[in-house]
C-alpha cells in the first residue's frame, strides 16, 4: 500500500460522491463539519510520534473525493482509537469514527496491512491476538507458572461468522 502521494490532484481521481457516502454511515455523520483547524492532529498521540500520520489530513482527503488515496493509505492504519481527537474536536466531528468507516471500506476492498490480517488470523486459530511464542511458555514452566488460560476460537469464529467477517476473510483469501 502506497503513501498518499504528493503529487498533485488530478480531476479524474475525485469520488464527489465519497463524502456522502461516508456521512451515510454511522460515525461520518458529521465529515462535512470539518474546518481544518487542525486540533484533532495537534492534539493525537500518534502524530506526535509520526512524521506522516495526520488526522486532519485524512479528514479533508475524504473530505475531497480523493477516495483511493486514502483507502490505499497506509497512515490510515496508524490510528489508536483513543478517541482525542473526536473529544477535542470543535465542531463534533467524530475523527476516530471517519477513520473507522474508511478502514471499514478499505477492508471491504482487501486493503488491510499484512500486521492485521496475521492478527486476525491468530485470533481465529487460538483465540489470541498474537502467536505467543514456544520459547514464552517454556520459561513459564520452567518459572513454575501456570499455563496461560486456553482461547476460545470456536466461539469468537461464531461470532464473527453472525457479522459476515468469517464469509469476508475467506473470500479475501
Ligand atoms: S479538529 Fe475537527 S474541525 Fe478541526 S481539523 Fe480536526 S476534524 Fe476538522
Ligand atoms: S483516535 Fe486516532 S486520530 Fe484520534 S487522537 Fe487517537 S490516535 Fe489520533
Amino acid at each position: 500500500m502506497a503513501e498518499p502521494a504528493k503529487e498533485p490532484i488530478k480531476a479524474s481521481e475525485i469520488d464527489s460522491q465519497f463524502k456522502y457516502e461516508i456521512s451515510k454511515m454511522h460515525g461520518g455523520e458529521k465529515l462535512l463539519r470539518c474546518f481544518q483547524c487542525g486540533t484533532c492532529t495537534s492534539d493525537c498521540p500518534v502524530a506526535r510520534f509520526s512524521e506522516t500520520y495526520r488526522p486532519r489530513k485524512i479528514i479533508r482527503m475524504a473530505q475531497l473525493g480523493l477516495k483511493e488515496r486514502v483507502l490505499n493509505s497506509d497512515t490510515l492504519w496508524l490510528c489508536a482509537a483513543c478517541f482525542t481527537c473526536t473529544d477535542r474536536c470543535p465542531q463534533d466531528v467524530e475523527v476516530a469514527s471517519v477513520i473507522r468507516v474508511l478502514r471499514n471500506l478499505a477492508a471491504e476492498k482487501g486493503i488491510v496491512p499484512l500486521v492485521f490480517k496475521e492478527q486476525a488470523s491468530s485470533i481465529l486459530e487460538s483465540g489470541y491476538a498474537y502467536r505467543i511464542p514456544e520459547l514464552r511458555l517454556k520459561k513459564r514452566e520452567a518459572l513454575g507458572l501456570p499455563p496461560l488460560p486456553k482461547g476460545n476460537p470456536e466461539n469468537i469464529c461464531k461470532s464473527l461468522r453472525g457479522v459476515s467477517f468469517l464469509k469476508f476473510t475467506e473470500e479475501k483469501g
